[in-house]
Order: structure tokens, then sequence, then C-alpha cells
């Protein structure tokens, strides 16, 4: 079937009678809608697939180009809108939007919404469910359902400490109120950064705040990607790259450098992996894109390369110099939609050349225009990564008993390192011997999960895959189940199996996770 650029709408063409003509403010359009039922943005969860099991839940994911899948709108970052909104839902149950959320609002089935600030429309949300709240600081609390509401706060009680880091370095938030919301596991995302109210999925409550780095990165948005947008989707780098670089920012501020340093690195190590995939004309920060739906196409290269083009930038400049160019740009920008070229343009005479000699546009545009990463890249290293992926090789060669590992020692990130780095050759009785000590086929840490059961995949490690097929039942985020399934599907036996294991868990799962894994799975017949 030909299909003309699928996932893009239609136009609403709204004719005015001839010669009609009223002065600009006076004019108002009303217009009348309902959505359907397979409306992108929209996911309609039973009961089952709640973590209470007892009501529906509801919530939208308007990112990248889906918000008009349920608002008629002008559906693109470059245009900005506030809005009021009057949500009717069954009388039990609580309704959310990216707007002024009332933590004392009472449970009526009528809720009214205000978003004074003006948002693009990939930034418009909504969520029902039986979710109550717990405040976690000042301006800070957490929705969630009461299942794991205690979890979920305990979890991110440092995120007012967070807000107060972000405002120290680059200046007043400009929202409110900043809140989290807890979402059923099927959300497909790690987080989405929602202005007042940013979407988390589940699977970054680790019981240890390990992960708590996905709340420094939403909460990082409200500056980078909310305040200032990308202009196009093109320009995602802006948003994404340089969210990824405050998160790492607020994560050094509150839990050391060691820490964040662990952090990056293993994020320039998932952009060297994903140089090998994504094909030269997209590894450019600022492409020409190429497809019709913005979702597919860099991979999250977008995110490490932009991170580490910036890590570069503060490595040249000085760090405090670096802080007050951002601080300076964002408020330059703010609720604006800028492109690659006016950040160039910005960057250039706002520092480049304030302090001439340090960094040049030319090498900018280098990031910016070409693929791969440039000789001038500054490239993290963390001793303790690197130290734990050296553990994986003299264990595996016998060098070290795996009783001796110093696994006390280690964080969540190096234990990750350490997994990552386990050589092709194990035998079978090894990642027996593994799994067993270190109980990893167990862990509760979704990261740590993700990193063995690619590995078992890969491996043909049978033994793990009970455990595999609970884990790609339990979680529904891409990032997650993806590379697990991608691992299964190209070990040359259990192509079949994976088909199989994905029928079983995808009524789990959102759209968007069923659209990036499907592809990987198809018989290459097919
Ligand atoms: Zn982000």
């Amino acid at each position: 079937m030909w299909r003309s650029r699928p996932g893009q709408g239609e136009a609403i063409r709204i004719h005015l009678p001839d010669g009609y003509s009223v002065p600009r403010s006076e004019f108002l359009v009303k217009i009348e809608y309902q959505t359907g039922p397979d409306a992108s943005a929209l996911m309609w969860l039973p009961p089952e697939l709640t973590a209470g099991g007892k009501y529906p839940f509801l919530f939208t994911q308007s990112q990248s180009i889906h918000a008009r899948s349920w608002v008629p709108l002008q559906d693109t970052p470059g245009v900005r809108f506030t809005y009021e909104a009057r949500i009717h839902t069954p009388p039990q149950l609580l309704a959310l939007m990216s707007a002024d959320n009332d933590p004392l609002a009472v449970r009526s089935g009528e809720y009214h919404f205000s978003m004074p600030q003006p948002i693009p429309s990939y930034l418009l949300a909504l969520a029902v469910g039986n979710v109550f709240f717990e405040p976690i600081g000042e301006d800070t609390c957490v929705y969630a359902e009461p299942e794991i509401l205690q979890d979920a706060a305990w979890e991110f009680g440092d995120t007012q400490a967070m807000l107060d880091a972000a405002e120290a370095l680059y200046g007043p938030y400009q929202w409110g109120r900043y809140d989290l919301l807890i979402l059923p596991p099927s959300f497909p995302y790690g987080g989405m950064e929602n202005p007042r109210l940013s979407f988390i999925t589940p699977s970054v409550i680790a019981g240890d705040r390990s992960l708590v780095s996905m709340i420094a990165h939403e909460l990082a948005h409200s500056w980078s990607g909310n305040l200032v947008s990308n202009a196009t989707w093109r320009d995602i780098w802006l948003n994404e790259g340089t969210t990824s670089y405050l998160d790492a920012r607020l994560m050094e501020e509150l839990y050391g450098k060691e820490r964040a340093d662990e952090e990056r690195l293993l994020t320039y190590q998932g952009l060297l992996e994903g140089l090998e995939t994504v094909p030269a004309e997209m590894q450019h920060l600022a492409p020409v894109f190429q497809f019709a739906d913005p979702d597919v196409g860099q991979d999250g290269l977008e995110y490490a390369k932009g991170q580490l083009m910036l890590e570069t930038l503060e490595a040249a400049f000085g760090r405090d110099t670096f802080d007050e160019y951002l601080a300076g740009y964002f408020e330059h920008f703010r609720f604006q939609a800028i492109t690659s070229e006016q950040f160039l343009d910005y960057i250039d005479s706002a520092l480049l050349q304030k302090f001439p000699g340090r960094y040049s546009r030319a090498q900018i545009e280098q990031w910016l225009y070409q693929p791969g990463i440039p000789e001038s890249a500054v490239v993290p290293a963390s001793r303790s990564l690197e130290d734990a992926a050296a553990m994986a090789i003299a264990w595996s060669s016998g060098e070290r008993p795996v009783d001796e590992l110093p696994v006390e020692q280690w964080s969540p990130q190096a234990l990750v390192a350490f997994i990552k780095a386990l050589p092709a050759d194990l035998k079978e009785d090894q990642l027996a011997e593994l799994d067993q000590t270190l109980g990893l086929s167990a862990a509760q840490n979704s990261e740590i999960a993700r990193a063995w059961f690619i590995q078992t995949a890969a491996r043909q490690y049978r033994p793990a895959y009970d455990e595999m097929r609970s884990y790609l039942n339990r979680y529904g985020r891409t990032r997650l189940v993806k590379p697990v399934y991608q691992a299964l599907a190209d070990n040359g036996e259990d192509r079949a199996l994976a088909q199989s294991l994905f029928e079983e868990a995808r009524v789990g799962y959102h759209p968007l996770t069923i659209a990036a894994i499907s592809p990987l799975l198809q018989d290459a017949s097919e």
C-alpha cells in the first residue's frame, strides 16, 4: 500500500467568508473535534497494566510530532502558545497537565488548568490515573500511584537540591513549581520534560538513587529545550545535547566528580557504539533531515555528541567563563526557538570572539556539519570505570577469582562497565559463576539488568532466559528492552524466540516502543 508521509497527519483548512476581515487581535476560531482510539499520543492503559491494578490510566506523549493526534494545532516547536483546559474524568481519578497543577486539588472529576508561559506543542501533556502526591521540597513534589509513591518520594528526594543547583548555575527557574509524575512501566521513554511536571519511568526507582541522573536531565530541560527550544527537529541537539551537558553538571554538583565522570564515560561509550550504525550523513549534529518522522534518524547521537561538544568548549574556555556564557544564552533566547545557525552566530560573538584563539567557528562547524567526532574533542575519563572494565579481563582470564572482585567498592555504573567489558569467548560455566556470585539475573537495578541481559542474549546463555523474559515483560521503556531483542535476533539462534517473547510482552508496550522493536524482528524474507 502506498502511503504518503506516514504519521504526519492532515492539514485543517478554515475558509472564511468572502471579504471577511477583522483586526488580528479579535480573530477567534473555535474547532470542535474528537480524537480517535488510535491517536498516537494517547496511551490508554487498562487497570492490569498499572501498579495498583484497579483503575485505568491515560498518559500522553506529544514529542516529537504526536500533539497533532490529540489536538488540532500548529505542531512545530517553532510555534508557542499558552493554554487553558477543563478536563472531565471519573471522579475517583486525578488529572494532571503540563500546567499549574495544584497538589491540594480536590478529587472531583473536573479539573481546570492554565499554562501561562508559552510552550511549543510537543510539551502539551495530560495524564489521568489513581495518583496521589507527596511533597519532596519547597517547590517540588512527586505524583504516583499509591503502591509506589513512598519509594518514588525517597528515590527522588534530591530533586529540590537539583533545582537549587541549576538555578545557581543557569539563572532563575521560569516555570513556578517543579513536580514529577511517575508513570506505569509502559512509558516508552526514561523521562519526558513536560513543563512543571516531568513524566518519569518507574524503571529508575532503583532503591539507591543510582539512576537519578534521569531527574537531573528532565529538570535541566527547564532551561535547554523548554525555555530555549529547537526551531526544527533537525536542531534537536540544541535541546538534548545541551540538556545532557547540564545533567552531567548537576550530577557533579550533587554527587561529586567521580560519579559524574562515570556517567560521562558510559555516555561516550554509547556514542561510539552509535557511530557504528548511524549513517554518516545523520552523524552531523545538524544534519540535513531525510526522514518524514523525526523520531527516526540519529539514534540518540544528538544527546551524546552534543554533550561532548559542550564539554570540549567548557575545557577550552574554562568552567566559569562557559557557565557565564550559558546563563547568558538562556537569558538571550528565553521562550524562543532557534536554529543551529542562530546558535553558531551567537556563540561566535558571545564567546569565541571574546577569547580569540581558544576554539574557532570552523571547529564548531565541524561538529555541526561533519560525521564522527572531531579530533579536538575532550574525551571523558573515569578511573573507577576503567578499573572495573579491567577486572572483567582479569577475572575471565583466571587471573582473579570471582570472590576477589572488589564489587563492594563499585557503583552500579562500575558494575555496568564490568558487564559490558566481558570478553566474547566466555564459557557457559563462567557466566553461571558470575550470575551466582553477583546475582545479575535477579538485579533490581534496571541498568545492571539491561547490561546483563544484552550479554546473556548475545551469548545464548539460556539459564538466564526465564529472568530475561520477566524483565522484558516488566519494562516498556524502549532503551531497556530494544537492545535485548536486538541481541536475541542477532545471535544466530533466537530470532523466533525473540518474536514470541515480543508477542507476549507487547500488550504492555507503548506504540513508540513497538515501532522501534518490530523492524528488528522481521524475518529476512519479509
Ligand atoms: Zn532529554
